[in-house]
């Protein structure tokens, strides 16, 4: 089983969970810039933070025999901090660098005029950076949210958004609007693998894409898989799982032309890699 886990933040995980990742079929992850927990104070915080998304994580995960990418933005929580607003004047040139796979995540946490603003601003610079769009659900109100949610990405080609954190109650109408579902697979709360899987036989797997979503908090690199193999055990095929875990991601982000693929799609060692040896 080969995973693609599209909603990682392995910045908050340790090199046990790479180990157990790769153990289990990951063999690629992207990276979506988010809250630190700690509230950043100023601008330079977030570059230094999107400087390690870009260099020191995929230097780490490569260690593994993973390939790294990341999305960036700022975050619907920060975006309501006057301090952070800065960032927007210093996304175009990071949006420029080869491992952004995407804007993100973006989207609202409480539904704010500021969150409206910087929502609508990322959205512009993704269009103009020829990027897709990673596109965050609040936990909160998580209809209405998502409602609101897809009228403000309306202007967009569906093909292009992925709109992330859903549940059976929201599922629906992103299918309607005909963007990517994303599905984040936690130990105890929002979705788990059985009703991932019950979502999956009512939807199908088209547009359809899991995620761990791990961070600092309660959650499980290895969920992707566990979902594979509730999909096997329900009934689907082999290839209904490596679309899901695979080819679905990889088709999404595929579109920002930056995906790099190539020894894990070919089969090749990648513990002979030269990045294996630091020179990337
Ligand atoms: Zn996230």
């Amino acid at each position: 089983m080969r995973i693609f886990d599209p909603h990682v933040h392995m910045t908050s995980r340790t090199t046990d969970d790479y180990e157990r990742m790769y153990a289990a079929g990951v063999r690629a992850v992207v990276e979506p810039a988010f809250w630190l927990g700690q509230p950043r104070t100023n601008v330079g915080s977030f570059l230094d933070y999107f400087d390690a998304l870009l260099g020191w994580e995929p230097y780490r995960a490569a260690q593994y025999g993973i390939r790294h990418h990341c999305t960036l933005a700022l975050n619907p929580k920060e975006a309501n901090d006057p301090r952070c607003a800065g960032v927007l004047d210093e996304l175009p040139r990071y949006l420029l660098k080869d491992s952004v796979v995407a804007v993100g995540e973006v989207g609202y946490d409480s539904v704010t005029p500021e969150e409206d603003r910087v929502f609508e601003a990322q959205l512009a610079l993704a269009d103009e950076h020829g990027l897709p769009v990673l596109v965050h659900t609040p936990h909160r109100d998580k209809a209405a949210g998502t409602r609101r949610t897809l009228d403000v990405v309306k202007g967009m080609e569906p093909g292009r958004v992925l709109v992330d954190h859903l549940n059976e109650l929201t599922v629906g109408m992103v299918r309607d609007a005909g963007c990517w579902a994303g599905f984040s697979i936690y130990p105890d709360t929002k979705m788990d693998p059985d009703r991932m899987v019950a979502i999956l036989k009512e939807y199908g797997t088209e547009r359809m894409i899991v995620n761990s979503a791990a961070d600092w908090g309660r959650s499980d690199v290895l969920k992707t898989r566990e979902v594979g193999e509730a999909m096997l055990a329900a009934g689907f095929t082999d290839d209904d799982v490596d679309q899901v875990l695979w080819r679905n991601p990889v088709a999404f982000y595929g579109q920002s032309g930056r995906l790099h693929l190539d020894d894990v799609e070919s089969g090749g060692d990648y513990e002979g890699n030269t990045i294996l040896r630091g020179t990337r």
